[in-house]
């Protein structure tokens, strides 16, 4: 099996992490018992990662086929807008603002508000062949997805809408600009992880290079150097704090590897 060399330090979007050999899948043939990376915009890597894997190039494409879409998992989101807007495709604008590759964003139900990747889904390819959406799990950045997901297939239905291109750019508005891996932890149902963190007096608190930031408390951001260890610590302490004072536990967005 070929591999790649990955330096996540430089590779994550919270550019935390070693250089690890990661395994590249290659006509569907799927390494076992390793974890598969997209484009690491949720990733938090320790400097001892389980045994990874990454999908090959050849899983980045986008077909248009009569009124669906098939999309390869391993496309960024940024390359879908674009194909949509030049094919006049509703329903994939806010993933303009919203780092990462298919296969994440699947894994995540990733979205923004009411908008999801789940949304307008049919059905994802893994090894075990099509599984139409019916037959899996999902809800608010969580879904049952525990394989490796090489394609999709979407709706698509006429329409993009550059009136919501701008305004998915405007509710970016409030997003720190330093390295981070998006939300640190999920919003409680009825309640918002940041503000949770913002009163238990942690916005802004620093260990090492690594925040939660004062423009935004539930993202925890990079200002250069920072460590996995000093990354860890705020997530406790945070956890901690939130425990003891409001009886919540947050959950990580974040995957820990
Ligand atoms: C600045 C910033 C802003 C962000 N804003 C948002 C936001 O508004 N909304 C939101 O939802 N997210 C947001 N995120 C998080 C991130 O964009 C999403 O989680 C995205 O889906 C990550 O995609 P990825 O390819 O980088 O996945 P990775 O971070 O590499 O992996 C994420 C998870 O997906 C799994 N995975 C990756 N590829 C596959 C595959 N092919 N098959 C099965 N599982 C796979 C991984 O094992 C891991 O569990 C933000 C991140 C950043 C840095």
């Amino acid at each position: 099996m070929n591999t790649k060399s990955i330096d996540f330090s430089r590779f994550s979007s919270i550019r935390i992490g070693p250089v690890v050999e990661v395994a590249l899948i290659e006509e569907d043939v799927v390494p076992i018992d390793h974890v598969i990376v997209g484009s690491a915009n949720n990733l938090l890597v320790s400097p001892t990662p389980p045994p990874l894997m990454i999908l090959s190039k050849e899983y980045d494409f986008i077909h248009l086929e009569e009124n669906r879409l098939r999309i390869g998992a391993a496309t960024p989101g940024g390359k879908i807008v674009s194909f949509c807007k030049k094919k006049d495709i509703a329903h994939f604008e806010y993933l303009s603002k919203l780092p990462g590759t298919l296969g994440g964003m699947l894994k995540m139900n990733a979205g923004l508000k009411e908008y999801e990747i789940f949304n307008h889904l049919i059905a994802i390819r893994t090894q075990n062949g099509w599984i139409s959406k019916e037959h899996l799990a999902y809800g608010y950045r969580s879904t049952s997805i525990n394989e490796v997901v090489f394609e999709a297939l979407f709706e698509a239905e006429r329409g993009f809408s550059t009136e919501q291109l701008a305004l998915f750019g405007a509710m970016r508005s409030n997003q720190p600009n330093e390295s981070s891996a998006g939300s640190c932890f999920k919003n409680p149902t009825g309640d918002y992880a940041g503000r949770l963190i913002e009163a238990v007096g942690l916005k802004g608190l620093r260990r090492g290079a690594m925040a939660f930031s004062a423009v935004h408390a539930n993202f925890l951001v990079n200002y250069g150097g920072g460590s996995y260890d000093d990354a860890l610590f705020l997530i406790h302490e945070a956890q901690t704090k939130v425990l003891d004072r409001f009886g919540i536990s947050l959950q990580c967005e974040i995957v820990l590897l």
